[in-house]
């Protein structure tokens, strides 16, 4: 039998249809759903993902502000841009493009953003209240993730998923994600011992290492589903995904797998902010 492909491409392309429309709708109420983004410094790869952001915001119809800082910017100023955006009414949702430069403390300008308008789901509060099953905006790969699965009507009820990789964006809230869907899951990390068969024995894998093709076909149980959330510019991702689909029963591609849906999940969780603004 030949895997299911879990199409990112696909059911994001589907899902801006549906956003694009929402966001219309809200702006014929007055409403204009607008992401602010924040970038700190020159790191090419981060102004490209800023950029593919912007883009999308663009072609959905929503606003986005552009707020750009210089490399030497210290905590104090970010905390002050943050507090400014958290202030203005216009802003629904804020994303800070993670990494910032190594001066600033990035966890306390994450958790400075106004949990109503933490549509990237990076602060702890928003963490906390996802674990706890209460209401939050998911962070947007692990959410985006949840989304495909359930696209693909594929319930991870009693499954033995193994996460690799505890990263605060992705690794743990992944596995916090599919707890409370009822899988049983273990998280692995750099100091995992015996991964290769902790990895045998999942019947749902998560990629989420940061090292090219690092989780070996060979080291993956028949008919599993594999996630494959790393994006390496040599067009891979952190699992060795070549001829992988007699395998398995289902995987997600890389590009157009998970990557798409990362974008997605950003943008609908900040047409929801807007959407709870016109409904409170
Ligand atoms: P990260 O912060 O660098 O975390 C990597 C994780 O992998 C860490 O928890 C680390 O363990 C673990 N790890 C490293 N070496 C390992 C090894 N030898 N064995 C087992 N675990 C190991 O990375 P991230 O931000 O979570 O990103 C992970 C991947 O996802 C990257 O390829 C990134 O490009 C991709 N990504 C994609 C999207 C998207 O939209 N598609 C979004 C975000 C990230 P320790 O905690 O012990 O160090």
């Amino acid at each position: 039998m030949t895997a299911t492909i879990l199409d990112g491409k696909k059911l994001s392309k589907i899902s801006e249809q549906s956003i694009k429309q929402k966001v219309e709708n809200l702006s014929e109420k007055g409403i204009k759903p607008t992401l602010a983004t924040i970038l700190v410094g020159n790191d090419p790869a981060s102004e490209t993902y800023v950029r593919m952001k912007r883009n999308t915001c663009a072609r959905v119809g929503m606003e986005s502000i552009a707020v750009e800082l210089s490399e030497t910017t210290t905590t104090d100023e970010l905390l002050q841009t943050i507090k400014n955006l958290n202030s203005d009414d216009s802003v629904h949702g804020i994303l800070l493009q993670h990494p910032v430069p190594s001066q600033i403390d990035e966890r306390l300008c994450f958790d400075a953003i106004d949990i109503t308008k933490d549509v990237d789901g990076v602060t702890c509060l928003g963490f906390g209240n996802m674990s706890m099953g209460l209401e939050a905006y998911g962070s947007c790969t692990p959410a985006g993730i949840i989304r495909l699965l359930e696209y693909y009507e594929i319930n991870v009820e009693g499954l033995n998923a193994v996460v690799v990789g505890r990263s605060p964006i992705l690794g743990k809230p992944m596995a916090m994600m599919l707890l409370n869907l009822n899988a049983t899951v273990t998280i692995c990390h750099s100091r995992t011992q015996n991964l290769d068969s902790i990895i045998k024995n999942a019947d749902l894998i998560v990629g989420a290492v940061g090292i090219p093709k690092f989780i070996k076909k060979d080291w993956i149980k028949k008919n599993a589903i594999v996630i494959d959330a790393g994006y390496h510019p040599e067009q891979c991702g952190d699992i060795e995904l070549d001829n992988i689909d007699e395998h398995v029963s289902a995987y997600t591609p890389v590009p157009g797998g998970v990557g798409p849906m990362t974008i997605n999940t950003l943008i609908l969780q900040t047409l929801q902010s807007a959407e709870k603004r016109v409904n409170n």
